[in-house]
């Protein structure tokens, strides 16, 4: 019943699938220049192009929604840059019923006074800012679109204006001294920002930066050196790579319990399912206008399955509610033991009910992370990428298979792709 291509129709079991209601994505895949470092998918702005997607999406989703019980939990519409799409995307976001917050990315370039009322106007009040840095030396290592003086002209157009600000800062251990990732922290904090997401850079191989070794030591004290001077400010660790204002609410795009992904790329994950939409944009767009669901990659979850990969996300957070856990997955003897290994461990303590990371937990989970990113999260996204004919990937190698089907999700050729 769930082997990919599915008809549209599929669409009310995939619903009927969630544990418990979800929040939902949206993809923009769309970006003006593109950065060598950026494993997402996306792809050159073809304003053409652009609008059927658009159209393609609003399917997509009346699709899903023809079947929900209820509002979803959450918006959140991530990208590429889907600031490039506002005019676009208003009539969409209009018809989508939320309960909670409506995030968006958005390029510093793009936060100008027009764009944020436009934002209020349709109802966003969760918003994050791709500043990477405030050093023009680092952005011009990471060949962003943004300039030095964008990003603080953005941190002044938007603060105070949503619920919710993050600022996204990269440090790459491989460039450059830590003390400037700190003082581009300090920058927020001075700002009064509601929330600071920190990125030690991930190196993906199919990117034109390429791989590069890590330095786990370096980076777990830079972000230990990062906390302490969050402290300073008023500022807590509220995840492995995030500080929030000790008043302020979390902006998290990978943490919600489960999750419907729409739009090219996208990931999606019911409890019982787990499943991946195609990256080419022509392909998801045909598969839609097939009358089918534009899903590529679909992998069934056991329940224990489902229950680790539960446990791994909400752990980010640095917090795992065991109530809660207890209640979505009853009888999972196996992961509650673990929980209870890694207390004894000193990786989790306990505190008002919850299982928290110590800082000991924060480092051994950061390693894990990346471990994961690198053996499941890179090989599948090389594997989707193909379907961009025009970045020449190489066939996979058989690490990408063994690791591919491990995680499930190795059937199936890319389909080609015609982005340009
Ligand atoms: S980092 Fe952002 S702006 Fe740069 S290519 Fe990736 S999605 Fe586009």
């Amino acid at each position: 019943m769930f082997n990919p291509p599915l008809p549209a129709a599929a669409a009310g079991a995939v619903m009927a699938s969630f544990t418990s209601r979800p929040g939902l994505y949206l993809h923009v895949p769309f970006c003006e220049t593109l950065c060598p470092f950026c494993p997402y998918n996306k792809v050159l702005l073809d304003r053409a192009l652009a609008g059927r997607y658009v159209e393609a999406l609003g399917r997509e989703i009346d699709g899903y929604l023809a079947h929900a019980a209820g509002p979803f939990t959450s918006l959140y519409i991530g990208g590429g840059t889907p600031t490039l799409c506002l005019a676009e995307l208003a009539p969409l976001l209009a018809r989508i019923p939320v309960a909670g917050e409506r995030a968006i990315e958005v390029l510093p370039g793009h936060a100008t006074p027009e764009n944020v009322a436009r934002l209020r106007a349709m109802g966003v009040n969760y918003l994050s800012l791709g500043v990477q840095s405030f050093d023009a030396a680092v952005l011009a290592h990471l060949k962003r679109p943004n300039t030095v003086a964008e990003n603080f002209r953005a941190l002044e157009a938007t603060a105070g204006q949503f619920d919710c600000v993050d600022v996204d800062l990269i440090f790459d251990a491989a460039f450059g001294e830590a003390s400037v990732f700190l003082r581009d922290l300090e920058h927020c904090f001075r700002a009064g920002v509601e929330q600071v997401s920190t990125y030690p850079l991930m190196r993906f191989g199919y990117t034109p930066f390429g791989k590069v070794r890590h330095q786990p030591g370096r980076e777990h004290r830079v972000l230990r050196q990062a906390e302490a001077l969050a402290r300073r400010h008023g500022y807590e660790r509220r995840s492995v790579w995030t500080f929030n204002r000790r008043d302020a609410a979390n902006y998290t795009s990978i943490t919600r319990e489960f999750y419907l992904g729409c739009g090219a790329g996208a990931g999606s994950f019911t409890g019982g399912l787990f499943f991946l939409n195609h990256f080419s944009v022509p392909a998801y767009i045909e598969r839609i206008a097939d009358g089918e669901l534009p899903i590529a990659r679909l992998a069934s979850l056991s329940r224990l399955k489902s229950a680790a990969y539960y446990l791994f996300w909400q752990a980010y957070t640095g917090r795992v509610d065991p109530r809660r856990f207890g209640v979505l997955y009853p009888r999972q003897r196996l992961l509650r033991g673990l929980l209870g290994l890694l207390r004894g461990a000193g990786i989790l303590r306990r505190e008002a009910g919850a299982l928290v990371l110590t800082p000991r937990g924060y480092d051994r989970y950061h390693d894990l992370e990346r471990w994961i990113t690198y053996h499941f999260i890179e090989p599948l996204w090389a594997d989707m990428m193909r379907e961009h004919a025009h970045l020449r990937l190489p066939p996979r190698g058989l690490r990408e298979r063994f690791w591919l089907h491990l995680a499930g999700m190795g059937g199936g050729a890319p389909a080609p792709g015609r982005n340009p």
